[in-house]
């Protein structure tokens, strides 16, 4: 189980520095935690990873289930075996992607790729949980609280998720009231799974309630007083940073400060630097790793796009001083080159001046804390 040690509150906001003890490491908090959906982070190897610095990897259990399937990961005796990877692991219930099929994000994703709608994916949703359809080939899979912690134990996550129901963006104020209410049924469902068995796993509650500050407080009244080892926070934001903000700083108070908790994906620089103040720990995003496969590289002064015709002849690192592999051996110009030329070797190198980029600015945050600048 992990072990959460506060190191410094910060005495001008409620930023705070820590550090949560896992059996497969340490995460520093402020962190950043990098997605690796299937069990990697695309385009990086093990070694990379280590080189990088990076501590916590995000994997999606839905992911998982429909490709190897978890039973295969189990049979290699968890995903830590599977992968060879020997750091901090987080995997989520799979309830965000399934409830994405019926209503968002991942029905579009499928949509265009010629995929059937993801709507038509999920057969049926009711207090048990969600039957849905493989997207890979068709077959019936159902996703309890149960059975989503079951999927867990067989992954051996350090932090796990209990499965919650993501409602649509647009929904009625009493539909959210009951869904929260069914969210809060299926998250004791699964800690009550999860503490039959704890198997050293941690299991973080996640707080919803939407954009109404109302049920955000009574989600966090009836979550906290179950024996979660940390929170996380997720549903809608709202629809713009002030409204996250406003919404964080009316949550976070609320949660026990000595345990941890997590933000569920949001990861852009504005959110952390937000976050961060109100006291967030941990952060996943795919942002980065996605944005460098598309050539956007962060620096500094903001991301910079690689295909511009500029860089082609800019023979000068990505960000001077940046001491990444990229960096250390080559230029933009080259960069460029193997975007146009679509090397591979170019998604590689984009993806570990980035994460590179946000281990060191996670860093450089929590330095700003211990002098209380933050
Ligand atoms: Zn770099």
């Amino acid at each position: 189980m992990l072990q959460f040690e506060i190191l410094h509150e910060s005495n001008r906001s409620r930023a705070r520095v820590g550090r949560i003890h896992t059996s497969h490491g340490i995460i520093d908090t402020p962190g950043f935690v990098a997605v690796g959906t299937s069990g990697t982070i695309k385009a990086l190897d093990l070694a990379t990873v280590h080189a990088i610095g990076l501590q916590l990897m995000f994997c999606n259990t839905y992911h998982l289930m429909v490709q190897p399937g978890t039973a295969v990961i189990q049979e290699a005796g968890g995903l830590h075996a599977f992968t060879g990877r020997n750091l901090p692991i987080i995997t989520d219930s799979g309830g965000f992607q399934v409830f994405s099929l019926a209503y968002g994000s991942v029905a579009n994703e499928l949509k265009s790729k010629g995929s059937k709608s993801g709507a038509n994916l999920v057969v049926k949703i009711d207090e048990e949980g969600v039957l849905f359809r493989s997207y890979r080939d068709g077959s019936m899979l159902l996703l309890t609280p149960e059975s989503s912690i079951a999927a867990q134990k067989a992954l051996g996550a350090d932090i796990i998720i209990p499965f919650d129901e993501l409602p649509p963006y647009h929904i009625a104020p009493e539909a959210l009231k009951q869904s929260l209410a069914r969210t809060h049924r299926w998250e004791k469902r699964s800690l009550e799974a999860h503490l039959k068995n704890p198997q050293g796993q941690s299991i973080y509650g996640v707080i919803h309630g939407g954009v109404d500050l109302e049920l955000r407080s009574l989600s966090c009244q009836e979550l906290t007083s179950l024996p979660f080892d940390g929170f996380a926070i997720g549903g809608s934001m709202g629809k713009n940073k002030e409204e996250m903000q406003h919404l964080l700083s009316h949550t976070l108070p609320l949660l026990p400060k000595e345990k941890p908790n997590h933000l569920l994906g949001m990861g852009d620089l504005e959110s952390i630097d937000r976050g961060v103040a109100l006291g967030i720990d941990t952060f996943d995003s795919s942002y980065p790793t996605k944005a460098a496969r598309h050539g956007l590289l962060l620096t500094g002064q903001g991301p910079l796009k690689l295909e511009k015709a500029l860089y082609s002849r800019q023979f000068s690192p990505i960000e001077e001083g940046c001491s990444c592999p990229t960096c250390q051996y080559h230029g933009l110009a080259y960069l460029h080159h193997l975007f146009k030329a679509k090397e591979l070797t170019g998604l590689t190198l984009a993806t570990i001046h980035n994460l590179h980029f946000m281990v060191q600015y996670m860093k450089g945050i929590r330095e700003k804390i211990l002098i209380d600048q933050i």
